[in-house]
């Protein structure tokens, strides 16, 4: 790029383009707080803020995106997992952007927060819809969960399809069809069946679980995954595993003999976000809009 010094006799100076690449990361994932961040260089959003804001510039840091652009949060819902950091984020935001950054959700989740972690610069979004942060393209579905109005996310940067679908008791048609639009899928591989049946929580917890509203287990994340997977589908996060119900080898074999039944193994890229570190974080290039 070529641009004018501004001084007489001084001829242009070069300056160097850098393609523009994007940037995903789950920062933490499971039923002790959620985090991920996605990005093009030019904007940036978090999707749900549940764990403390230290820990999020932190985890940023350690994925390489300390100084990543931070435009706007994406919460999907009003439980803690999700949400228990936003009131501090949204003021630590503030201090770094110099301006409120909004925070979107819907009115029903707005409406069930909790005074403690109720962020400043909320603005309500109606499920269904979708709207413009920057250069991203947002858009929230509805999903089935024990809460006001929840919702899944997509977001569409650089010509990347990425979703975030997770805390749904059962896949609906509108979530076969998000699924069946993305590259990237953070997906809720929630429970073993046979673990939460065997395991310590009281009966109408296990049931909870288990319900329409509730999580998906390993088995109907991978329905999910064989029903709708798009052939474009190259990352996959198997996302919000239970401490107490799930092991990463369960859900990771789940995905993998269902990716090895559709023909797909190898060419999906299958990662399982924890709880406790970040994932490796993808660096995808721009790719052609489809
Ligand atoms: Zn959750
Ligand atoms: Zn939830």
């Amino acid at each position: 790029m070529a641009v004018d010094t501004g001084y007489p006799g001084r001829g242009p100076i070069m300056i160097p383009v850098f393609p523009r690449k994007v940037s995903v990361a789950v920062l933490a994932s499971g039923s002790s707080g959620n985090c991920s961040y996605i990005g093009d260089q030019e904007t940036g959003v978090l999707v749900d803020c549940g764990i403390s804001a230290r820990q999020i510039f932190q985890r940023l840091s350690e994925v390489g995106l300390a100084d990543a652009p931070i435009d706007a949060v994406l919460v999907s819902h009003e439980h803690g997992d999700h949400v228990q950091g936003g009131r501090v984020l949204a003021d630590r935001l503030r201090v770094r952007a110099g301006c409120s950054v909004p925070f979107f959700m819907t009115a029903g989740t707005a409406a069930g927060l909790a005074a403690a972690v109720r962020p400043d610069g909320i603005e309500t979004v109606l499920a269904g819809h979708s709207f413009r942060v920057g250069s991203l393209e947002i858009a929230s579905l509805s999903v089935p969960h024990d809460t006001r109005d929840p919702v899944a996310w997509r977001v569409r940067a650089l010509g990347w399809h990425a979703g975030w679908i997770t805390d749904l008791g059962r896949a609906t048609s509108l979530v076969y069809d998000a699924l069946s639009m993305l590259d990237i899928a953070i997906l809720e591989f929630n429970h073993d069946v046979d673990l939460l049946l065997a395991g310590t929580y009281p009966w109408h917890l296990k049931q909870r679980i288990r319900g329409n509203h509730g999580h998906l287990s390993n088995a109907q994340a991978s329905q999910l995954l064989e029903v709708a997977a798009s052939s474009s589908l190259a990352h996959l996060f198997l996302a919000h595993l239970s401490v107490e119900n799930n092991r990463p080898a369960l859900a990771l074999a789940a995905a993998l003999g269902t990716l090895r039944r559709m023909g797909r193994q190898g060419e999906v890229e299958v990662e399982v976000a924890l709880q406790e570190k970040p994932t490796c974080g993808l660096e995808l290039p721009a790719r052609p809009e489809g």
